[in-house]
C-alpha cells in the first residue's frame, strides 16, 4: 500500500512590523498591529489539497458473491499526491538597537517561542495530509457485473461516493481546522515580558 503519499508542505514566510525603543513600547506596537490570526500575534493557515481520484487499479475478486456475476475492486493508481500549502506570519522587530541587552534577550525568546509553535501548526497540517494519504492508498470499492466492464463501472461509482463521503465540501478543511484547534488547546498564548524592565 502507499500509492498515494503527501508532499512535504510548502511554506512561505511572512511578517509584519513592530518597534519600540523599550520591551513596553514594543509590546503595545505588537498589541496594536497584530495579525489576529489563530495566535493573535502570529498566525500559520494550512490549505490541504486532496487529489480528485480518476485512474485505478483494477482487481477481480475471485469469489464473485453471485453467480453468472463477476466482482472487480478498484484502488486509486499511485500518481496523484496531496499537497499542502502552509502561510506562517510573524512579528519582526523594527530595530533592536535601542534595546538593552536584557531586552533583546526577552524579545528573541518570545520570537523564538512564537516561531516555534507557527512550525507545530504547519506539522499539524502535514499530519492530516499523511492521514488522509493513508486512508486513500486503503480506499477500495467493489462492484458487480455481467461482465468486467460493467463491474468496473459499478466499482468506480461505488469509490466516487466513498470519497465524496470523505473528503467533499468542507470535510478537509474541518480536520485541518480541527488539528489546529487541538493544538492551541495545549497553549498560544504568547506575552513579551516587559516587567523585567
Ligand atoms: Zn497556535
Amino acid at each position: 500500500m502507499g500509492t498515494i503519499k503527501a508532499a512535504k508542505a510548502s511554506v512561505s514566510k511572512k511578517t509584519y512590523t513592530v518597534g519600540g525603543k523599550t520591551l513596553t513600547e514594543i509590546r503595545e506596537s505588537l498589541l496594536a498591529n497584530q495579525i489576529g490570526g489563530t495566535d493573535g500575534v502570529g498566525d500559520c493557515t494550512t490549505a490541504v489539497k486532496v487529489p480528485s481520484i480518476s485512474k485505478f487499479d483494477e482487481e477481480e475478486n475471485s469469489k464473485p458473491k453471485q453467480k453468472g456475476m463477476v466482482d472487480w475492486s478498484v484502488t486509486a493508481k499511485a500518481g496523484p499526491q496531496i499537497d499542502i500549502t502552509a502561510t506562517i506570519t510573524l512579528p519582526a522587530l523594527k530595530s533592536d538597537k535601542d534595546l538593552s541587552a536584557a531586552d533583546k534577550k526577552e524579545w528573541q525568546r518570545f520570537a523564538n517561542e512564537l516561531s516555534a509553535h507557527e512550525d507545530l501548526h504547519v506539522a499539524a497540517g502535514q499530519s492530516v495530509a499523511d492521514e488522509i494519504a493513508k486512508e486513500l492508498s486503503n480506499m477500495k470499492a467493489t462492484g458487480s457485473g455481467k461482465d468486467k466492464d460493467a463491474a468496473i463501472k459499478a466499482a468506480v461509482a461505488a469509490y466516487v461516493k466513498q470519497y465524496a463521503a470523505a473528503y467533499g465540501g468542507s470535510k478537509v478543511a474541518e480536520r485541518v481546522k480541527k488539528a489546529h484547534e487541538a493544538l492551541d488547546k495545549k497553549g498560544n498564548t504568547f506575552d513579551l515580558d516587559d516587567s523585567i524592565e
